[in-house]
């Protein structure tokens, strides 16, 4: 959120986002890229003196330049651990391309992403453009859709889903959803894995224990894990891993090369959760 705090040219000099009723983080505010409503939500770019380019949704920090390797690698690696041979996958939102930006780091055949607003897309290659060749790599598909409605549509099976989705406001409140859940889990294919974002186990722990109950219906592994994500409410984030046949914890190939976060002892530590993660279902 845009503070009234404005430099003599009347700019605005501080952008603000409100983890809770009296906290949160904000930015100061070196120079404004990017403001323009889209038809779904307002699409902001900054430049911010220490996190450099910062991506806002609806005043939400999405991704900023100095630590979206955090999330993205979070995302994407844990599953690619696990699953067999991944080679058909889908991301749900993603629109700046930083997960997809991991998965091209394997050797697959196709990696779909579904992305409901084409402006983030391309304010993304513009203002992101580290991020975004993975945007036009000839094993990406770009689909402009709702994810709900792909999924609901499509008669194709994926051995991985990302739902790299913004939080539950806006457009994406339907990808938080149990019929969300419901629906994507036919568009597996045998040992197939869902991964999703699903908020700060700090701030938005009710909404995790919520998800929990019913994903544990719906999936036979329903594993949380956890990572530092500095810009994020809390500096922490959680993850699901979902899947009927795939263990998180078995190994199956080694990360590749030239990555800033993760590696084997961090995918094990991330599965090690602290007791109030743990018992999400005992009601504590
Ligand atoms: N990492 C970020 C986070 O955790 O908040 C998410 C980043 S990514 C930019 C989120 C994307 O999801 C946005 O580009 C947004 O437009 C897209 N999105 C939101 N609702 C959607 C929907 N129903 N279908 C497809 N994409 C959606």
């Amino acid at each position: 959120m845009i503070t009234d705090k404005k430099n003599q040219k009347g700019d605005p000099t501080e952008e603000r986002e409100y983890h809770s009723a009296s906290s949160g983080i904000f930015f100061k505010i070196k120079s404004h890229l990017y403001r323009q409503d889209s038809p779904y939500q307002k699409i902001e770019v900054i430049e911010n003196e220490y996190f450099g380019r910062v991506l806002l949704l609806d005043g939400l920090v999405q991704t900023t330049e100095r630590d979206e390797f955090f999330y993205h690698e979070m995302l994407v690696h844990p599953a690619f651990m696990a699953h067999p041979s991944p080679q058909n996958l889908l991301i749900i939102g993603g629109g700046d391309g930083g997960v997809l930006k991991e998965i091209l780091r394997y050797t697959i055949e196709k990696a779909s992403l579904v992305e409901i607003d084409r402006q983030v897309i391309e304010v993304s290659q513009e203002y992101f453009p580290w991020l975004s060749p993975s945007l036009k790599d000839e094993r990406t598909e770009l689909v402009i859709a709702d994810g709900k409605e792909f999924i609901e549509k499509t008669d194709r099976k994926f051995d991985i889903v990302f739902v790299d989705s913004s939080d539950p406001v806006g457009p994406s409140v339907s990808l938080h959803e149990r019929d969300f859940y419901r629906k994507l889990k036919r568009c597996l294919n045998l040992e197939g894995i869902v991964i999703a974002q699903v908020g700060s186990p700090f701030y938005h722990l009710e909404s995790i224990k919520k998800k929990d109950a019913f994903l544990k219906k719906l999936f036979k592994n329903v594993c949380f894990y956890t990572s530092p994500v500095p810009t994020y409410p809390g500096g922490s984030w959680c993850f699901v891993f979902l899947s009927d046949e795939v263990q998180p914890l078995k190994i199956k190939r080694d990360p590749p090369r030239g990555l800033k976060y993760f590696n084997l002892d961090i995918h094990q530590a991330a599965f090690s959760l602290p007791n109030f993660l743990k018992d999400l279902g005992s009601g504590s």
